[in-house]
Protein backbone atom coordinates (compact mmCIF):
# COMPACT_ATOMS: atom_id res chain seq x y z
CA UNK A 1 0.00 0.00 0.00
CA UNK A 2 2.43 2.20 0.55
CA UNK A 3 4.16 1.71 -2.81
CA UNK A 4 1.23 2.91 -4.14
CA UNK A 5 0.57 5.51 -2.40
CA UNK A 6 3.86 7.02 -3.20
CA UNK A 7 3.23 6.51 -7.23
CA UNK A 8 0.28 8.64 -6.77
CA UNK A 9 2.90 11.23 -5.80
CA UNK A 10 4.15 11.27 -8.40
CA UNK A 11 0.93 12.00 -10.98
CA UNK A 12 0.42 9.17 -13.67
CA UNK A 13 2.12 9.48 -16.99
CA UNK A 14 0.95 8.44 -20.42
CA UNK A 15 4.03 7.15 -21.91
CA UNK A 16 7.60 7.51 -20.65
CA UNK A 17 10.32 5.97 -17.86
CA UNK A 18 9.54 5.79 -14.21
CA UNK A 19 13.56 5.27 -12.06
CA UNK A 20 12.07 4.14 -8.83
CA UNK A 21 14.40 3.68 -5.53
CA UNK A 22 16.83 6.23 -5.88
CA UNK A 23 18.41 6.70 -3.26
CA UNK A 24 17.80 9.91 -1.32
CA UNK A 25 19.07 12.95 -2.10
CA UNK A 26 20.99 11.33 -5.36
CA UNK A 27 17.92 12.39 -8.09
CA UNK A 28 19.62 15.13 -9.32
CA UNK A 29 22.75 13.00 -9.78
CA UNK A 30 20.99 10.70 -12.33
CA UNK A 31 19.33 13.34 -14.23
CA UNK A 32 23.22 14.57 -14.55
CA UNK A 33 23.99 10.82 -15.59
CA UNK A 34 21.03 10.65 -18.36
CA UNK A 35 22.21 13.73 -19.93
CA UNK A 36 18.45 15.04 -18.57
CA UNK A 37 19.12 18.21 -16.95
CA UNK A 38 19.60 21.05 -19.60
CA UNK A 39 19.48 19.97 -22.87
CA UNK A 40 16.07 18.30 -22.84
CA UNK A 41 12.65 19.21 -24.14
CA UNK A 42 10.83 16.76 -22.43
CA UNK A 43 8.95 16.69 -19.53
CA UNK A 44 10.92 15.60 -16.28
CA UNK A 45 9.47 15.81 -12.37
CA UNK A 46 10.94 14.60 -9.57
CA UNK A 47 10.13 13.56 -5.95
CA UNK A 48 13.25 13.51 -3.64
CA UNK A 49 12.88 11.94 0.04
CA UNK A 50 9.46 9.93 0.04
CA UNK A 51 8.73 7.58 2.81
CA UNK A 52 9.96 3.88 1.53
CA UNK A 53 9.81 0.43 3.33
CA UNK A 54 12.66 -0.89 1.73
CA UNK A 55 15.29 2.35 1.61
CA UNK A 56 13.93 4.55 4.62
CA UNK A 57 13.14 7.35 2.07
CA UNK A 58 14.21 7.30 -1.75
CA UNK A 59 13.71 9.71 -4.80
CA UNK A 60 11.86 8.88 -8.16
CA UNK A 61 12.14 10.41 -11.31
CA UNK A 62 9.46 10.49 -14.20
CA UNK A 63 10.78 11.15 -17.55
CA UNK A 64 7.44 11.92 -20.02
CA UNK A 65 7.78 11.11 -23.39
CA UNK A 66 11.26 9.16 -23.69
CA UNK A 67 12.02 5.44 -23.21
CA UNK A 68 15.30 5.01 -21.61
CA UNK A 69 17.76 2.36 -22.89
CA UNK A 70 19.46 -0.02 -21.24
CA UNK A 71 23.20 2.04 -22.04
CA UNK A 72 21.65 4.53 -20.54
CA UNK A 73 20.20 3.02 -17.61
CA UNK A 74 23.52 1.56 -16.55
CA UNK A 75 25.33 4.92 -15.94
CA UNK A 76 22.84 4.55 -12.89
CA UNK A 77 25.10 2.28 -11.14
CA UNK A 78 27.43 4.75 -10.46
CA UNK A 79 24.97 6.40 -8.04
CA UNK A 80 21.38 4.12 -8.03
CA UNK A 81 22.66 0.73 -8.64
CA UNK A 82 19.40 -0.27 -6.98
CA UNK A 83 16.70 1.77 -8.70
CA UNK A 84 13.89 0.05 -10.58
CA UNK A 85 12.85 1.47 -13.90
CA UNK A 86 9.07 1.18 -15.69
CA UNK A 87 8.58 1.64 -19.24
CA UNK A 88 5.41 2.91 -19.52
CA UNK A 89 2.96 2.86 -22.53
CA UNK A 90 -0.88 3.77 -22.70
CA UNK A 91 -0.37 4.62 -18.59
CA UNK A 92 0.39 1.04 -17.82
CA UNK A 93 3.84 -0.90 -17.13
CA UNK A 94 5.16 -2.14 -20.41
CA UNK A 95 8.34 -2.93 -19.10
CA UNK A 96 10.52 -3.42 -15.65
CA UNK A 97 14.26 -2.79 -16.39
CA UNK A 98 16.83 -2.86 -13.92
CA UNK A 99 20.43 -1.62 -13.57
CA UNK A 100 23.68 -3.81 -14.57
CA UNK A 101 26.18 -3.59 -12.35
CA UNK A 102 28.77 -6.43 -13.69
CA UNK A 103 32.51 -6.83 -12.42
CA UNK A 104 33.08 -3.68 -15.13
CA UNK A 105 31.66 -0.01 -15.61
CA UNK A 106 32.59 -0.11 -19.62
CA UNK A 107 32.92 3.12 -22.02
CA UNK A 108 30.30 4.73 -19.66
CA UNK A 109 32.68 7.44 -18.28
CA UNK A 110 36.21 8.41 -18.79
CA UNK A 111 38.66 7.63 -15.58
CA UNK A 112 39.32 11.28 -13.64
CA UNK A 113 43.49 10.80 -13.27
CA UNK A 114 44.11 13.37 -16.47
CA UNK A 115 47.82 11.47 -16.71
CA UNK A 116 45.88 8.35 -17.24
CA UNK A 117 46.49 6.44 -20.69
CA UNK A 118 42.97 6.82 -21.39
CA UNK A 119 43.42 10.79 -21.87
CA UNK A 120 45.81 9.98 -24.87
CA UNK A 121 43.84 10.89 -28.00
CA UNK A 122 46.16 9.37 -30.41
CA UNK A 123 45.48 5.78 -28.88
CA UNK A 124 42.00 5.76 -28.06
CA UNK A 125 41.13 2.85 -25.61
CA UNK A 126 38.05 1.74 -24.05
CA UNK A 127 37.03 3.29 -21.52
CA UNK A 128 37.08 0.61 -18.24
CA UNK A 129 36.52 1.03 -14.63
CA UNK A 130 36.49 -2.25 -12.48
CA UNK A 131 34.01 -2.13 -9.93
CA UNK A 132 36.26 -3.41 -6.51
CA UNK A 133 33.60 -3.09 -4.02
CA UNK A 134 29.64 -2.40 -4.65
CA UNK A 135 28.51 -0.98 -1.31
CA UNK A 136 29.50 1.45 -1.51
CA UNK A 137 30.57 1.47 -5.05
CA UNK A 138 34.36 1.36 -5.54
CA UNK A 139 35.90 1.57 -9.18
CA UNK A 140 39.44 1.89 -10.30
CA UNK A 141 40.70 2.55 -13.63
CA UNK A 142 41.67 -0.85 -15.69
CA UNK A 143 44.63 1.07 -16.81
CA UNK A 144 46.00 3.02 -14.17
CA UNK A 145 44.36 1.40 -11.31
CA UNK A 146 43.66 4.39 -9.47
CA UNK A 147 40.66 4.53 -7.25
CA UNK A 148 37.91 7.11 -8.83
CA UNK A 149 35.98 9.97 -7.06
CA UNK A 150 32.12 8.87 -7.91
CA UNK A 151 31.21 12.92 -7.75
CA UNK A 152 34.12 13.55 -9.99
CA UNK A 153 33.75 10.79 -12.25
CA UNK A 154 29.78 12.14 -13.02
CA UNK A 155 31.31 14.99 -15.11
CA UNK A 156 33.27 12.13 -16.70
CA UNK A 157 30.75 11.26 -18.89
CA UNK A 158 31.39 9.89 -22.33
ZN1 LIG B 1 43.10 5.66 -15.41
Amino acid sequence: MAEEHNMRRVTAIKNGTVIDHIPSGQALKVLELLNLTSDTSVPVSLVMNVPSKKMGSKDIIKVEDRELTQAELDRLALVAPESSIAIIRAYSVAEKLTVNLGEEVRNVVRCTFSNCITQNLREPLPHRLRVTKTDPLTLRCHYCVRPQNLDELIHNLL
